[in-house]
C-alpha cells in the first residue's frame, strides 16, 4: 500500500517517515499507535498552562524576556527531544507492551511542552520592539502545534477523546470484498490489483461508508473546538493556522497554491483525457464512459491519489516494457540489503557529501529482525542532532526498495547539514522541502546511472522510443497525484473557516473532486456520507499542502541541479550523479535548515525564490506531446 506518512506535528521527534518516489508507506497498526500517542497528549495541555502564563505575565513582556524565554524553550526541547528520539526508536523497532507505554509517556510529555510553549509564545510575539528572527521563531512555537486546544476547562480533554476516537476508528476501519470484512491495508492493496468493477464498486462503497459516515458529528465538533483554540493563539482559524507556516501571509500561500495548480492543470487534463480513454476501452461505456469524469474506484487507488497500479491498463503498445528490472540485476548481482545502501550512500558521495558516519551502519535497522515485532515502514531518524542518523527500513532486493534507499538517505543528509542550526531551525526550509529531497535525489536513477555503478550493461540502455513508457509510469504517480494534493486542503480550508458548513461536507467533497481530480463517486452520495473521512490524513488531522509542494519543488531540485552539471538532454535522462558542483550548493541549501524563509533556501539552490510548475512540465513536455497525440479528436474535460 502506498500513502503519505502523518509526519509528526512536534517537532522533537525528528522522524521523517519515508516513501518510495514521494509516497509513504504508512503500516495502519502504526498508525493506531501514533495516534494514541499524539492525542493523550494535548489532555495534558490547557488549563494549568492559561493559568502558569496569566501568573506570569500581568504585564506585556519585553524583547529580552521574549529572548530568554526562546533560549529555555530551545534548551528544554533539545534535551527532551534526544531521550523521545531514542524512547521512539526502542518502540519501533522492538514492539512490546513496555515500550508501548513507554513511547505514549514520551510522547504526552513532548506534547505537553508543545502547548505550553504554544501559549506562551503567542504572548511574548506581543513585546514591542522584537527582532524578526525572534518574531519568526515565536511564531514556528505558536504554530507548531496541529490541533490547539482552548483554554476553556473541558475542552483540552474533549479534543483530546474526538480525535484520538477518529484516528482509532481509521485504523480499525474494514470495508468489504465478496461481502467479507477486509482491513485497510489490504483494501488498499485491492484496489490496485483487482479488476472487477463491481468488486472495485464494493470496495470503494463499503470502506467510505463504514469508515467515514459515522465520524461526521465529532468531526464537526472537533472543527469548532479547535478553531477556539487556534484563535486563542491569534489565528483566524486552525486552517489559517496551518498556511501560516510558509514565511509568508496566510492568503498569499492560499492564492500561490492556486497558481501553481494553474500552471501544471494542462498536463494533468491530458493525463486524465488518456486514462479516460484506455479505461472505457477495458471496462466499456457502461462502467467508463469515454466522457466527462472518471469513475473514481477505477484509478488502482482508493482515494484515485497516484493511478501507477493501473499502469497495464494504460501502457503503450511497444513502450510499455522497459526491459529491465533494477530487483532482477541486483539479485543477478548478489547484492544484498546492505549493500543496497551502500549503493545509495554511494551517491551522496558522488556529490561530495562526506560517507555516513560508522554508527549509522551499526544502529540502523536495515533488515527486518527475526525474532521480534518491529515497524516496516520505512523511516530516517535523526536521534541526537548530531551524527547519530539512521534508517529504519524491512529492506527486500527490489526495484521499489532501492528508490525507497536513496529517498530515506535524502531525510538523513538533510538532517545531518542543519545540525548546526540552533533547535527551531533544525527541520526542512518548509514541510515541502524534507520529502522533496530524497524524490529530488531519486529522479536521478536514471538507466545511465545504472551503467555508471555497473548495475546495468551499456547494451541494455533502452532506447528512446522506450522514454514515453517511463515517462508514463511516472506520471500515474506523481502527476496524477497533485490535483489531489491541492483538494484535500481546499477542503479543510474551507471547513476550518466556516465556508463549508457541517450540513454540506459531503457535496463539498464531492465538488472538489469533480472540479479538481475530474472523478466522481461510483455510487450516489449525500449527506449522510463523509468520504472526507475515509482518507487517513482527515481523521489524523496531518496538513496536506506540503505533498503538493513536494511534488513541484523535487522537479524544481531536479532542474537546477541538471542544469548545473551541463546536461543538455532531454530533462527525464538526466542525472547529476558524480557532481560535487551540485553537491556542493545542495549542502549550502540543507544546512541552512528552517533558519531563513523558505525562498531563500530555494532561491540559494535553483536561483529563483518561487516554487513552481514549470519544471514538472518540462520534465514530462515529451509525454504531454505524445498525450495531445493520442488525445486528439476525443472531447477531453469533464
Ligand atoms: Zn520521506
Amino acid at each position: 500500500m502506498r500513502e503519505f506518512p502523518e509526519r509528526l506535528t512536534f517537532r522533537a521527534l525528528r522522524v521523517q517517515i519515508a516513501g518510495l518516489v514521494g509516497y509513504e508507506r504508512v503500516i495502519m497498526k502504526h498508525l493506531c499507535s501514533r495516534a494514541a500517542l499524539a492525542v493523550a497528549l494535548v489532555s495534558l495541555s490547557a488549563p494549568s498552562l492559561a493559568q502558569d502564563t496569566a501568573a506570569a505575565a500581568p504585564t506585556a513582556p519585553t524583547a529580552a524576556q521574549a529572548e530568554a524565554f526562546l533560549k529555555e524553550a530551545e534548551d528544554t526541547l533539545t534535551r527532551e527531544a534526544l531521550d523521545a528520539s531514542r524512547i521512539a526508536w526502542v518502540n519501533a523497532t522492538y514492539i512490546t507492551e513496555d515500550t508501548d507505554a513507554l513511547a505514549a509517556a514520551s510522547g504526552a510529555r513532548t506534547t505537553e511542552l508543545g502547548v505550553r510553549y504554544a501559549l506562551e509564545a503567542a504572548r511574548y510575539a506581543q513585546a514591542p520592539g522584537l527582532s524578526a528572527e525572534t518574531r519568526r521563531k515565536l511564531d514556528m512555537l505558536r504554530a507548531g502545534l496541529t490541533l490547539a486546544a482552548p483554554t476553556t476547562p473541558g475542552s483540552a480533554a474533549e479534543l483530546s477523546t474526538i480525535s484520538t476516537d477518529l484516528q482509532s476508528r481509521y485504523g480499525k476501519g474494514k470495508g468489504t470484498l465478496r461481502g467479507q470484512p477486509i482491513n485497510g491495508s489490504d483494501i488498499e492493496e485491492a484496489m490496485g490489483t483487482e479488476r472487477d468493477p463491481s468488486l472495485l464498486k464494493e470496495m470503494w462503497t463499503s470502506w467510505n461508508d463504514n469508515v467515514g459516515a459515522p465520524m461526521r458529528q465529532d468531526y464537526a465538533r472537533m472543527v469548532d473546538i479547535a478553531n477556539q483554540g487556534a484563535r486563542e493563539l491569534g489565528f483566524a482559524d486552525t486552517g489559517a493556522m496551518w498556511r501560516s507556516k510558509y514565511d509568508m501571509p496566510a492568503d498569499e500561500f492560499a492564492t500561490m497554491m492556486d497558481r501553481l495548480w494553474g500552471e501544471v492543470k494542462p498536463l494533468y487534463d491530458a493525463l486524465h483525457c488518456y486514462a479516460r480513454g484506455k479505461l472505457s476501452e477495458k471496462y466499456g461505456e457502461a462502467v467508463q464512459p469515454a466522457k466527462g469524469p472518471i469513475r473514481a474506484d477505477l484509478l488502482g487507488n482508493m482515494w484515485a491519489q497516484s493511478w501507477g497500479n493501473i499502469y497495464d491498463i494504460v501502457a503503450p503498445q511497444g513502450a510499455g516494457d522497459l526491459g529491465y528490472d533494477i530487483g532482477d540485476q541486483l539479485k543477478a548481482r548478489g547484492d544484498d540489503p546492505v549493500k543496497m545502501v551502500k549503493i545509495g550512500e554511494g551517491f551522496y558521495s558522488s556529490l561530495g557529501l562526506k560517507p555516513l558516519p560508522q554508527t549509522f551502519w551499526d544502529r540502523s535497522q536495515i533488515v527486518k529482525p527475526r525474532d521480534r515485532e518491529v515497524v516496516c515502514h520505512a523511516s530516517a531518524w535523526d536521534i541526537d542532532a548530531k551524527d547519530d542518523i539512521r534508517i529504519k527500513m524491512c529492506t527486500k532486493v527490489n526495484s521499489e526498495d532501492f528508490v525507497t534507499i536513496h529517498h530515506e538517505l535524502g531525510h538523513n543528509y538533510y538532517q545531518r547539514a542543519y545540525q548546526g542550526q540552533s533547535y527551531l531551525h533544525r527541520d526542512g526550509a518548509n514541510d515541502g522541502f524534507h520529502e522533496a529531497i530524497g524524490d529530488f535525489v531519486a529522479l536521478s536513477i536514471t538507466p545511465d546511472y545504472l551503467v555508471k555503478i555497473g548495475l546495468l550493461g551499456a547494451d541494455k540502455v533502452p532506447p528512446a522510443d522506450k522514454d514515453i513508457g517511463l515517462l508514463l509510469r511516472q506520471a500515474m504517480d506523481k502527476v496524477a497525484f497533485l490535483p489531489f494534493g491541492l483538494l484535500v486542503d481546499k477542503w479543510r480550508w474551507g471547513v476550518f473557516d466556516g465556508s463549508i458548513a457541517p450540513t454540506g461536507y459531503q457535496k463539498a467533497w464531492d465538488d472538489l473532486r469533480l472540479r479538481y481530480q475530474g472523478i466522481v463517486p461510483p455510487v450516489a452520495r449525500d449527506e449522510s456520507r463523509f468520504d472526507a473521512g475515509g482518507k487517513y490524513h482527515i481523521p489524523g488531522n496531518t496538513p496536506y499542502a506540503r505533498y503538493f509542494l513536494a511534488h513541484l519543488l523535487q522537479f524544481q531540485f531536479y532542474e537546477a541541479a541538471c542544469k548545473d552539471v551541463g546536461w543538455k538532454g532531454p530533462l527525464h535522462r538526466c542525472s547529476f550523479y558524480g557532481s560535487p558542483k551540485v553537491g556542493a550548493k545542495l549542502n549550502a541549501m540543507l544546512e541552512m535548515g528552517a533558519s531563513r524563509p523558505w525562498q531563500e533556501a530555494l532561491q540559494q539552490f535553483t536561483g529563483s525564490r518561487e516554487i513552481s510548475g514549470k519544471s514538472i512540465n518540462r520534465y514530462f513536455a515529451p509525454l504531454k506531446t505524445w498525450l495531445d497525440g493520442q488525445n486528439k479528436g476525443k472531447m477531453c474535460g469533464w
